[in-house]
């Protein structure tokens, strides 16, 4: 084996996401992918609350800000009317807007945060097949002078996508099917009376017309076609998506310079398993739905952040091999529910009998207007509402808050650490998980586990109950709560994930 603990096989969004969590943990990773150059399509067009807050705590949340435009609010349209209308500021985050970047940039961005980590793509390099023997995983790299190469490595990540050769080689099922509809997509200028910073959803009796801004006057259109026009290798004439804007549009926008005009298809499937041996499916590679809600590269970057901080434990000789088995726990969980709200917003927007949809409006209109609706809405579209509570890791313990239930996401708060004032995410960005008490000094933490819990201390308020301490896991997930008493137990539930068990007792 040379040095590299981790082969990463597919460089698109997920995988570069996962090499650079895990080289910030000092993780040696190498990262293949087997077509000359990154993606130039914008494919996945949104980056949710959730995602941003985890590239900030991998301390490169700006680097995406600054290549993006922030879309302000959702509306849904019918008749002229508006239905529902949500702002993302309902958002409780740093970043309560949907931030619009383009796929494309999002590489590029990648890419580079990448490099400045001292870690480059190998493009033209295919993953051929695989064998993992229990000790480590020898993988088959196929380059572009048509040498195979040979590489032995402890972890193998199947970040390659919908047709995952990782996947087949463990012989995961893709379980799922392929909606009947055809969509069409075009990413293009439009000029005309369309806001430029809001995602307008158009349900009309023909179908649904969904406008999102890129930036200027650059926009995608999507809507779904009639199932004989959904053969993706027929071109997509720009008039014919002239004639959708033209029919389910506000009237008078004009369509032209194309960037990108696309057909595609709704599959949805998933695995079950997202491990098996010291191999890992990631992104894409483990689960594909509908674009509705946007949350498939979303879904797949939340997968990597998850596996990262467990595999560099697992490298460092400090995680059993319990804590590696959360990964497809806890996410593959997420992934069915995802899946889930992935499919109803398609079946109800593309809701075909006349009667379903004057139903469906008059319901949506009624309930557009609750606070409660509009707010579970976003939380759902920015991902902050998914929750580990299921997980093995807490499940032993006793959680006492209230207002943070255990395997909810940790907001972003001021708190002292280490004699500095600092934010909780800037904390976390050690790797470590976080010992957080509230109103009172910070709790101490033992010696034998120091490699693994950081202390800090918050005052009371938000989301944090006054004389509590909380568990925070280093992807921003609450492990439990305890009063101070409690804090042995709590720490104490940790000790069944690592190797060592701690040597000393929690005090
Ligand atoms: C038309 C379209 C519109 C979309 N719109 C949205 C959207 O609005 N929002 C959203 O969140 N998502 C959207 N998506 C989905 C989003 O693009 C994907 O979820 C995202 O790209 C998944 O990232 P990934 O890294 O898992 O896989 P991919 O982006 O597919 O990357 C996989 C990489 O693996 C490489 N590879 C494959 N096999 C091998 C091998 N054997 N060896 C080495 N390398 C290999 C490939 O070359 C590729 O670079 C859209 C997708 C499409 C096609």
């Amino acid at each position: 084996m040379d040095n590299t603990q981790i082969l990463i096989a597919g460089a698109g969004p997920v995988g570069m996401t996962l090499a650079l969590a895990l080289s910030r943990q000092g993780v040696k990773v190498r990262i293949v992918d087997k077509s000359p150059s990154r993606t130039d399509k914008s494919k996945a067009l949104v980056m949710w609350p959730r995602t941003l807050e985890l590239f900030d705590i991998e301390g490169c949340v700006k680097s995406f800000l600054d290549a993006g435009m922030q879309g302000r609010r959702v509306r849904i349209m019918s008749d002229g009317k508006t239905l529902l209308q949500a702002n993302f500021d309902l958002a409780k985050s740093s970043f309560p807007y949907a931030l619009m970047i383009p796929q494309s940039e999002t590489e590029r961005v990648l890419e580079e945060q990448l490099g400045s980590h001292g870690v480059h793509v190998e493009r033209n390099t295919e993953l051929q097949s695989f064998i993992d023997d229990g000790d480590a995983v020898t993988a088959k790299l196929l380059g572009q002078d048509g040498n195979v190469e040979e590489v032995r490595v402890a972890y193998l990540a199947g970040c390659d996508g919908a047709h995952s050769v990782v996947r087949k080689g463990i012989g995961a099922e893709f379980t799922g099917s392929a909606e009947p509809s055809g969509w069409i997509l075009a990413d293009l200028m439009l000029d005309g009376d369309v806001a430029p910073d809001e995602i307008v959803i158009i349900w009309t009796r023909h179908g649904v017309l969904a406008i999102f801004p890129i930036v200027g006057n650059r926009y995608r259109v999507i809507a779904d076609v009639p199932a004989d026009e959904g053969d993706v290798s027929v071109p997509l004439p720009l008039d014919r998506v002239q004639t959708v804007l033209d029919e389910r549009g506000p009237g008078g926008l004009r369509a032209h310079d194309p960037f990108w005009l696309s057909r595609f298809r709704i599959n949805e499937r998933k695995v079950h398993d997202y491990t098996k041996g010291r191999c890992f499916l990631v992104g894409d590679a483990a689960h594909i739905h509908s674009p509705a809600g946007g949350q498939g590269m979303n879904t797949g970057m939340q997968d990597a952040f998850n596996l990262a901080w467990k595999i560099a434990m697992a490298v460092n000789g400090q995680a059993a091999t319990k804590l590696l088995a959360t990964y497809s726990q806890e996410r593959s969980a997420i992934g069915d529910q995802v899946l889930r709200n992935a499919s109803v917003l398609t079946h109800v927007a593309t809701v075909g009998n006349p009667f379903l949809q004057k139903l469906r409006n008059v319901a949506v209109g009624a309930l557009g207007d609750l606070s409660i609706v509009q707010q579970r809405l976003v939380d759902q579209l920015a991902e902050l509402d998914l929750s580990y509570h299921h997980s093995d890791l807490g499940a032993l313990h006793n959680s006492v808050a209230h207002r943070l239930p255990k395997g909810n996401r940790v907001p972003d708060v001021a708190v002292a650490s280490q004699g500095a004032a600092t934010r909780l995410y800037a904390v976390l960005r050690s790797g470590r998980f976080v010992l957080l008490t509230v109103g009172a000094e910070a709790a101490e933490v033992p010696a034998a586990l120091q490699e693994w819990v950081i202390a800090a201390s918050a005052v009371p308020g938000g989301a944090f109950e006054e004389g509590l301490v909380y568990l925070i896991r280093p992807d921003s997930y609450l492990v439990g709560s305890a009063t101070a008493a409690g804090v042995p137990d709590l720490l104490g539930s940790l000790r069944p994930f690592t190797t060592s068990g701690f040597a000393s007792p929690a005090p």
